[in-house]
């Protein structure tokens, strides 16, 4: 029987032979950590031991609104082959995903990962400023999905006094909302140690707009993943390249990383306009106390979301973001 062995240090994949009966060969569960193409790797983590899988025909993909049925973080069976690869039989409900569409017209989606034990968004107030409607875009995208999310607040170093009066707003509001905020700097270092304990035993999708330090930040949780993320990537997911494929790196110390580079955007999928205000957490605790239900927060009288807007516990910002989600989802509708 022949494998094939990742050497995360060299980076590099290295075939094993084992003098293995026939017999032995049985059935196994695991983890996929990447896609290319027509093949996937397969690893029973947190042992990272690849092993090549196909999927053969026969095998029925009830999922067709998306262009990829398995994806990263899937847990699957497989039959081990003699020849050391796989044939992937099974796949296991997920217990969430996060997609994206390539267009707000295409019906299709792609599921950059599935099974994610938390997502980390990060961003920066300013150098650069993080779009509160990307922000907003993928936290809906996290509770849709059901996937955990810890905003990590960058750069924290840069602290001119204007700075700090936009990241103390910046934390207001979104701890308002019930968002827990990390607030980390590769520069000094701060927190990043957290973070790195943060990981251990999960798996963790990295996201955030280009330059706020996603890149400096994996970098400073294992160098050698420096290598596998990044530039390279953010330069490969332009133009019309966007089927790129998301990949699990394993962490040092513990832990696996998926990152998303030159993800611009979360496309959110068949939501209906009244459902939408449930993705904000804010939001949803007082749904039961509007006058309507369903209600949409718009025009509708007796509207405790409103109400609470006016009074200050939701911030003006955040259902402005809400009000441009909805008009944006029912223009493609
Ligand atoms: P990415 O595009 O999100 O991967 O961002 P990079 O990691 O390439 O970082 C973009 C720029 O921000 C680089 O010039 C980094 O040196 C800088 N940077 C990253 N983290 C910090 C930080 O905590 N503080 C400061 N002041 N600069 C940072
Ligand atoms: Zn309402």
């Amino acid at each position: 029987m022949t494998g094939l062995y990742y050497h995360t240090k060299l980076n590099l994949f290295i075939q094993f032979r084992i003098f293995a009966p026939v017999e032995k060969l049985k059935e196994g569960s695991a983890t996929v950590v990447k896609h290319t193409g027509s093949h996937y790797m397969v690893s029973s983590l947190p042992e990272w031991k690849l092993v090549s899988c196909v999927v053969k025909g026969k095998m029925r993909m009830k999922d067709l609104h998306t262009t990829n049925p398995i994806a990263v973080g899937d847990h699957v069976d497989y039959q081990l082959q003699e020849d050391g690869t796989g044939i992937i039989s099974n796949i296991y409900p997920r217990k969430n995903y996060i997609i994206r569409k390539s267009t707000n017209l295409s019906r299709q989606a792609h599921i950059i990962a599935a099974n994610i034990d938390v997502a980390f968004l990060i961003v920066t107030i300013d150098f650069p400023e993080t779009k509160w409607a990307f922000m907003d875009r993928f936290l809906v995208t996290c509770e849709a999905y059901k996937v955990p999310v810890t905003i990590v607040l960058n750069k924290t170093d840069l602290l001119t006094e204007e700075y700090a009066e936009k990241v103390k707003y910046f934390k207001r509001i979104y701890s308002q909302a019930g968002y827990r905020i990390l607030e980390v700097s590769c520069k000094t270092g701060y927190n990043t140690s957290l973070l790195k304990e943060e990981l251990k035993g999960k798996i963790c999708l990295f996201s955030g707009m280009s330059g706020v330090g996603k890149s400096s930040l994996i970098n400073s949780l294992d160098s050698s993943l420096s290598l596998k993320t990044g530039k390279i990537s953010d330069y490969h997911m332009q133009g019309k390249h966007t089927t790129t494929f998301y990949e699990i790196h394993p962490v040092e110390n513990g832990g696996f990383i998926i990152d998303t580079p030159g993800i611009k955007g979360f496309g959110l999928i068949e939501m209906k306009p009244d459902e939408l205000s449930h993705y904000f957490p804010e939001m949803l605790k007082r749904l039961d106390k509007c006058k309507f239900a369903p209600c949409t927060h718009t025009h509708e009288p007796e509207c405790a979301v409103k109400e609470a807007v006016e009074k200050g516990y939701i911030s003006t910002d955040r259902y402005v973001s809400y009000l441009g989600m909805l008009e944006e989802e029912s223009k493609y509708r």
